[in-house]
């Protein structure tokens, strides 16, 4: 199975994390929030082909660290995989909505003059119009991945025009506007992701592996077996890596 979007450099124990992950043989997509995070998260799983390491510069840490935007532009040629990047419209991240735009635009420019075709998993939370205005101006940067969409249907219809993907977690498909939000992407765009260890269930973090449970909500949406869905989710998959 698959985890496209997924803090490994933050749990507690990366390393048996990484090791149950292999055991298991999930494909990963290893996530980092700073481009000083890429190499030693990196270091992690370069030993694993299933496993890769995105380079990312979080929103919500946009201003403390966009000084390291010149390191993420040394280091972009290293993979093929980017994020965590976007934008945040929360009260609290608005204060720097000017570093934010800026270090957002910065990576996306970089990404569309680069040669390989990039795939990028995006934060989007209360600025979902504003990413989608982003990814319009820069729709050659590389393919899209919404992470954890929860903006307006409106919004949702333009982000499925700009043939954009998205990871579902099993946090999302627990209020009714996420499961609505579901039903609306298309199948062949759906992808999973744990967003671990930012997402819990019962206090505990949520693992790569648990990713198992979207699949059992899927079902349900889509009107067939788990294991269906499954098939589903990894055709998806394999057409993400074309
Ligand atoms: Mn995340």
């Amino acid at each position: 199975m698959i985890d496209l979007h997924c803090h490994l450099d933050l749990y507690s124990n990366p390393g048996r994390i990484v090791d149950e992950c292999v055991r298991r043989e999930l494909y990963v997509l290893s996530v980092t929030n700073t481009p000083s995070a890429w190499a030693a998260t990196n270091r992690l799983s370069m030993r694993h082909k299933r496993i890769k390491t995105a380079l990312g510069l979080h929103p919500v840490l946009a201003k403390e660290r966009i000084s390291e935007l010149p390191l993420f532009d040394k280091l972009i040629n290293e993979t093929r995989y980017i994020g965590e990047i976007g934008l945040d419209g929360s009260k609290e991240c608005k204060e720097y909505w000017h570093e934010q735009t800026k270090v957002f635009t910065h990576i996306l420019s970089m990404c569309q003059r680069s040669s390989d075709k990039k795939i990028i998993s995006i934060h989007s939370r209360n600025a979902s119009k504003e990413v989608l205005d982003g990814l319009e101006i820069f729709s050659r940067a590389g393919k899209f991945i919404l992470h954890w969409y929860s903006g307006s249907l409106a919004q949702l219809k333009r982000a499925i025009d700009l043939d954009c993907w998205f990871s579902i977690n099993p946090m999302m498909l627990k209020s009714a506007k996420g499961r609505k939000l579901a039903k609306m992407m298309p199948a062949n765009k759906v992808l999973l992701e744990s967003d671990g260890p930012f997402t819990q269930q019962k206090g505990i973090p949520l693992k790569p592996w648990d990713t198992d449970i979207v699949l059992n909500q899927l079902s349900e949406i889509w009107y067939i077996s788990s294991i269906e869905a499954g098939r589903r989710v990894m055709s998806n998959f394999r057409e993400l890596l074309k």
